[in-house]
């Protein structure tokens, strides 16, 4: 079985990658308009890269273009869960398109290791994508992975990014942060 797995950052690559490669031939797509600013966009791209290149895993980026996600969830900026499934779903359509092109089974993604993601609109959004595209989506909960994927990536020394991707939720991840450490002082 080849799967495609999209991918969003290196950190939450290690695991995904590691549980599916064990019983399918797995390569990467960095399929990510979401992430802003360009240079954040790059650094995680980079991360994953500098990663890959050490497992002589197969990475394929679809050009980076912003502009595709603003009109994807035009009207939804103020509701984060429409939002973020508008944004899983031209993301990994983007990825479906991929794999169709390239021959693959089935579409499977690394969002789902992250405790921050919503697993249903995941979900939804994967196979709504993948029917369009005539392949199958591989929907797998990571989730109970992710303390393995933090301590692994720290120990690899990677670029751990402290917001999702989009410039809401970089307003969002300060304002708790700016709330927690309020409370702390309190
Ligand atoms: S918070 Fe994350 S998943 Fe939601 S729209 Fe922004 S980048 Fe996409």
């Amino acid at each position: 079985m080849r799967i495609l797995l999209h991918a969003c950052c290196g950190p939450c690559l290690l695991e995904p990658y590691d549980a599916l490669a064990e019983s399918a031939h797995v390569a990467v797509c960095y399929a990510n308009p979401n992430i802003q600013p360009r240079e954040e966009y790059e650094r995680r791209r980079d991360t994953l890269l500098a990663y890959a290149r050490t497992r002589s895993i197969e990475v394929t980026e679809v050009p980076y273009d912003p502009e595709r996600w603003v009109q994807a969830v035009r009207g939804l900026e103020d509701d984060r869960m429409r939002r973020c499934r508008a944004c899983y779903r031209l993301r990994l359509a983007m990825v479906a398109e991929e794999a169709a092109h390239g021959g693959y089974d089935a579409v499977a993604t690394t969002l789902s290791v992250s405790p921050y993601q919503d697993q249903d609109g995941i979900r939804s959004a994967g196979e709504e994508a993948c029917a369009e595209a005539g392949v199958a989506f591989f929907f797998t909960g990571f989730r109970n992975r992710f303390p393995e994927a933090t301590r692994r990536s720290r120990e690899l020394g990677m670029y751990r990014q402290n917001y999702c991707g989009c410039a809401f939720s970089a307003v969002d991840a300060a304002q708790e942060r700016a709330t927690r450490k309020a409370a702390r002082q309190r």
